[in-house]
Order: C-alpha cells, then structure tokens, then sequence
C-alpha cells in the first residue's frame, strides 16, 4: 500500500512544465514517476511502494542498485580525485580500464579512446573511419552503409546512420548527411542463411562501398530500432563483404556490450572481430555514463600517419577518474561472478514464461536472447496506460512503440522475474 508522500508536490509540478524527459512533449508530456532510492532490483517511489526494474535503467544497472563494491569504488576514488583533464595527464583508474578492455575485447581491438556517452563513442568511431579512409588515400570513402531499423544515438552523426523513419530524417533533411541503408536481415538469430540469398546484400556493397568508409551496424540485437535479434550468418557475411571492399567495420556494442546476449559481446556469436568496437551502458553498472571506442593496431597506425597526424576528438571529461574507478569494479564484479549462469537462467525463464504469448491474438512475436525478453505486439501500445497498470503490479517495464520489453538486472531472482514476465502476461491476455 502507499504511504503518505513527502514529495514536495510543487517539484513535480515544475517538472512537468519545464523538464524535457526523453522523446517527451512539454506541452502533453507523459507522467513521470518519482523515484527516491533504488537498491537490488528494487526502485521505491516517493510514496514508500517498490517496482521490480525491468528495464535496468536502460541496459546499464547489470548488477541491480546501490551495490557495496561500487559504492565502495566511487567513495574511494572521490576521496583521491573525481575529475582531472586527461590532456597530457593520465592516471591509474583510466589505464587500467582500457587494460582490462583490451583483454576482454574481441581480437585484434588494442588501442581505446574513452568517451563520455555512447552516442559521442559513435561519433568518435565514424570519425576514426573517415581519418582512416582519408589517409590511406581514398578521401571519396567518406559514407557509411548501416541496416535499417538500426539505432546508434542522438547526437548528429549517430543519427545520420539511425533509421530513416525512426529518426525522423525527413525532418532534418538539410542537416543530415546521406549514407547507405539496406534492408534488416530478415532470418532470426536461431535461423541459418544459404550464401545465395546474400546476393541484394552482395549488389549493395558492389554499387556503394566506393563511397563508403565503413559499416556501422549492432551486432545481433538491433534495440531501440525494434529489438530484433538476427542470424550471426548475416554478421559474418558483412565481415567479408568490408574485407573484400576495402570498408572497416564498426560494432556497435553499446546496448549487447558485458554479457546482455550471453556472451560478453554479441560478435562473439557470430564468432568475428570488428575493427572499431563501441561500447557503453553497462561498463559503470549503470553508475554513470562513460563509453569507450576501440580498434585495431592497424587503424590507429594509419589514422596517425595521415595529414592530421592525430586522431581529431578530445572531450572535456575524457577518462573521468570517478566513471573509471567505477567502471574497473563493475568489470571485476561481473568477471568474477557466474554471470553466464545467471543469464543462462533468465533466458530459460523468459523463454518458458514469455514464448506462449505467442498464441494470443494481440501478439505479432515473441523473441528471447540472453536477458532480454520482447514481446511484439501487433499494435502500438497505449505506453501511459501501460505504465500506470505495470505501476499497480509493482514493476517498472516501459514499452515504446509496439513493443514490451525487458531486460533486467543479472542479479535478478526467479521470483522476481516471474512477478515481471507475470504482468507482462497480465497485460497482455
Ligand atoms: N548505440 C546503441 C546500440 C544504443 O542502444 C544507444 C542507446 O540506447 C546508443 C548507441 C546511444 O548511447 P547514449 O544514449 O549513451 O548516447
């Protein structure tokens, strides 16, 4: 039952009429839900009721809320420093990060530029593509290719590659720059394609690789666009066809990054090594925002023997001490821990509880990878009605267009989880 609130009300008053919240109106915002403390996989609202976190604050809190060993961490590296330029400084928190980065990485990916969110780390690694096309002589390579449905950020070049409809390019037509999309592969991740039903896929890269610099894609799991999960066989035919066309690949791992997929990274599914990697979201636990972009030996020597002799970017708060210090712990709390088994479990649940929705009527499909559970709906969900009934059942899951989704933290237990996919079901049937 709720308590009586302490909440100022006049707070929330302000911020209807004056705080944008993401894709919100301010003239007939959504209803935002106060929340005063989060701890496990519990948030409480400010009237003393709890929600189970379906959604781990957008991919990142892996490990749940209020963690000793992060707290730890962060209380540690605030009494030493929180900040300090990394411009001819550097420190211990960011070395051993990119250390501990490169050692888990997939193959080749040596060199690691820190970013501060993961939509800067896809405009770092555009950059680093079109630096490197530029210096091996090819300034013409200086467009992208991406699939459909994508989504990699809101910042302007991360954008430009997002989905056209998504993304509202139409909107921004005079702004945006141009780059290639091609269809979203259509075989599910379970699915296997024949080398001949790649040939629109092999016509593609024959008509546009000469402008493009490289291929920007999220490996297995396209998220926001529309969480689909698709066949690693795509994955591994793009890593030819860049090889064969002279294109880098970039990975974007930001959303799959740390184990969402049940493995570390989602390219290690389709067994292939990108050569620029962003990561992101859960690399703090959710603490706070970093991101990293990271490539090859081969990349960074060409990018720096080119005219700029550099590589062109350098955020403010790159390599923040406070984000690296979290960073490490979550990092060695998610190494050390049986996180497979953990994901594993969530994937066996969120397949027997969640796969029989696919009979109801409202239902277009149900797909589960690793800890995340989608429920396609066949029409755009009423997303504030939803929310207040998810409220009443005390979870938090937010679904966006048609989609009810969740991902929850790894620490999560079957209890928990069954009281999520339950209202899931609720909702639904
Ligand atoms: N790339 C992917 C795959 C994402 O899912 C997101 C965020 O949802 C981003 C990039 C952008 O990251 P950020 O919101 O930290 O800028």
């Amino acid at each position: 039952m709720p308590n009586k609130s302490t909440f100022d009300p006049t707070l929330l008053d302000f911020d209807r009429d004056h705080i944008w919240h993401p894709y919100t109106s301010l003239t007939n915002p959504l209803p935002t839900y106060p929340i005063v403390s989060a701890e496990g996989v519990r948030l409480k609202l400010e009237d003393g009721r709890e929600l189970i976190d379906g959604m781990s604050s957008w991919w990142t809190a892996i490990h749940g809320y209020n963690v000793p060993e992060l707290n730890e961490a962060a209380n540690e590296q605030l009494s030493k420093m929180s900040h300090v330029m990394f411009g001819g400084i550097t420190h211990e928190p960011a070395i051993k990060l990119c250390q501990k980065l490169v050692e888990i990485a997939p193959k080749g990916l040596k060199k690691v530029f820190l970013a501060d969110s993961g939509s800067v780390s896809v405009e770092v690694a555009m950059k680093m593509a079109i630096q490197y096309q530029h210096a091996k002589g090819q300034p013409q390579k200086n467009k992208f290719m991406t699939i459909r449905n994508g989504y990699h950020g809101d910042t302007t070049g991360a954008m430009s590659v997002c989905d056209p409809e998504g993304g509202m390019h139409h909107l921004f037509a005079e702004f945006l720059p141009k780059h290639f999309f091609v269809d979203q592969p259509h075989k599910r991740f379970e699915e296997t394609y024949a080398q001949e039903e790649f040939a629109q896929l092999e016509q593609f890269f024959r008509l546009n690789a000469d402008k493009c610099a490289a291929f920007i894609l999220e490996p297995i799991v396209q998220g926001a666009g529309g969480m689909w999960f698709y066949s690693p066989d795509y994955l591994k035919k793009i890593r030819q066809l860049c090889d064969e066309h002279n294109m880098l690949l970039i990975a974007d791992e930001i959303a799959t990054g740390f184990g969402r997929t049940g493995k570390i990274f989602a390219c290690e599914h389709a067994d292939i090594s990108p050569d620029i990697m962003c990561v992101g979201k859960a690399l703090t636990g959710g603490y706070m925002t970093l991101a990293a972009t990271l490539t090859t030996q081969h990349a960074a020597e060409t990018i720096c023997n080119g005219e700029a002799g550099v590589f062109m970017h350098g955020p403010t708060f790159m390599g923040n001490p406070l984000a690296c210090a979290i960073a490490n712990k979550s990092l060695e709390l998610l190494l050390n821990s049986n996180w497979q088994v953990k994901v594993l479990a969530i994937e066996k649940q969120l397949k027997r509880e969640l796969i029989p929705l696919a009979n109801a009527l409202s239902v277009k499909d149900v797909r589960v990878i690793g800890a995340i559970g989608v429920v396609e709906m066949n029409d755009a969900v009423d997303v504030p009605n939803a929310q207040k009934f998810f409220v009443s059942k005390g979870v938090w899951i937010r679904p966006f267009r048609n989609l009810i989704y969740i991902m929850p933290p790894y620490v999560i237990d079957e209890q928990d989880l069954k009281v999520l996919t339950s209202a899931m079901v609720d909702y639904i049937s």
